[in-house]
């Protein structure tokens, strides 16, 4: 065997460490052990019976071939109305690229977009994988970190100081995965300005847009005006919003010349989206709407038993998360590292938890209550004794 000398690219990064965690509580679980898995942000309901129909159906109707590397027409109409029937963004199907998810969605945008010398701005805590595609693209993450105190949002002066002439994207993620937060309309108007200002891309991470609390409002950044919508780019899925983790199925809106580049990319390595799989999709956006409803009670339900359980355990606080089914925790009083915590938490509890370093953000863990009630109440339970015994 040749030496195995990998390119510089791949060595740069690590795997994501919420999908490693995920994978070790599977697994843990097959092998009989009562694991408490508060790991991925993975709805545990099943996909809507009507989006299950629309892809029999079009296994049935032969929706079994190649389809065009940009997604199948349908879908991109179907999507670009969405996004002007509430989002208030003005997109035609030619501005809109169907993707493998959500998370390919992302990774197509900074390859198209992103080269060696770029800089790309990611508030820090961030999900996992944002600074790893940076760096993947050969550009350069410049992590601006925030605080509890802040509530985890940049404000626009951070944003303003982290700008340099070779900053060529800014990361926006509302509702964010770790930490729950949204931004208020007058904020995201506020980093509009700045966005604008500076005249820099913006993504719009806009996954948990549907999972909201206690009256909390998305705004699209797009939104605010027509030199915020020129520079801002949507990535989005049906993952979380409509339960369809393993679907694949994600998009990505933006000027048509990037769109174009995308999917230019996506020719030369995955072609489209798995074809049935796109006729889901267009039910989840068409369909009724009421399962959204249906999911975003049990959740409210369980984020405020989690909350009262975190916060009756001394060590440990929390904020309140306004969108999206994480809690963000701080651990910093009892002075194990996120990683060790956790570590030790899994070994010793059998519950999984993802260490606040993997977000760039160490003495947090983060805990995924997208999971049933009597795995929240056991794994808080355990989580309470183990506290308690350090
Ligand atoms: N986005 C989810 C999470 O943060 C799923 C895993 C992943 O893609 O990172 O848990």
């Amino acid at each position: 065997m040749p030496a195995l000398a990998l390119a510089h690219r791949v060595t740069r990064v690590t795997p994501s460490m919420t999908l490693a965690i995920a994978a070790k509580a599977k697994a843990m679980k097959a092998e009989g052990l009562p694991v408490c898995s508060f790991s991925a942000g993975e709805p545990d309901f099943d996909t809507p019976d009507h989006i299950k129909a629309a892809a029999k159906a079009a296994l049935d109707q032969g929706k079994t071939r190649y389809g065009p590397a940009a997604g199948e027409p349908a879908l991109r109409q179907a999507i670009a109305n969405k996004l002007q029937r509430e989002n208030g963004l003005r997109y035609g199907p030619e501005n809109v690229i169907v993707t493998n998810g959500g998370k390919h969605s992302l990774y197509g945008l900074i390859m198209a977009l992103i080269e060696a010398g770029d800089e790309v701005i990611i508030p820090a805590p961030y999900w996992v994988s944002y600074p790893e595609m940076v760096t993947l693209a050969g550009g350069t993450p410049v992590i601006v970190p925030t605080t509890a105190e802040q509530n985890y949002r940049i404000t626009p002066e951070q944003l303003r100081q982290a700008i340099t002439p070779k900053t060529k994207l800014f990361v926006l993620n509302s509702p964010s995965n770790p930490t729950g937060m949204v931004y208020s309309p007058a904020e995201i108007q506020a980093l509009a300005e700045v966005i604008v200002e500076a005249d820099i891309w913006v993504v719009s991470d806009e996954i948990y847009e549907k999972i909201l609390y206690d009256g909390a409002t998305h705004l699209s950044v797009g939104a605010v005006s027509a030199a915020a919508f020129e520079r801002t780019i949507i990535s989005n899925g049906f993952a979380k919003g409509y339960s369809m983790t393993g679907w694949r199925v994600g998009y990505l809106a933006g000027p048509v010349e990037l769109i174009k580049a995308v999917s230019t990319i996506q020719s030369h390595s995955t072609s489209n989206v798995c074809t049935f799989a796109q006729y889901g999709a267009i039910a989840a956006l068409e369909g009724p709407q009421d399962c959204i409803d249906t999911m975003g009670r049990a959740f409210a339900e369980r984020r405020q038993v989690i909350i009262d359980r975190c916060r009756r355990i001394s060590g440990l606080s929390c904020g309140e998360p306004e969108g999206a089914f994480y809690l963000y925790i701080d651990i910093q009083p009892l002075g194990l590292s996120s990683l060790e915590f956790c570590t030790r938490l899994i070994d010793e509890k059998y519950v999984a938890a993802i260490p606040g370093i993997a977000f760039g953000a160490e003495g947090t863990i983060r805990l995924s209550y997208a999971t049933d009630m009597d795995t929240i109440l056991e794994g808080m339970d355990r989580l309470e004794s183990f506290v308690n015994a350090l």
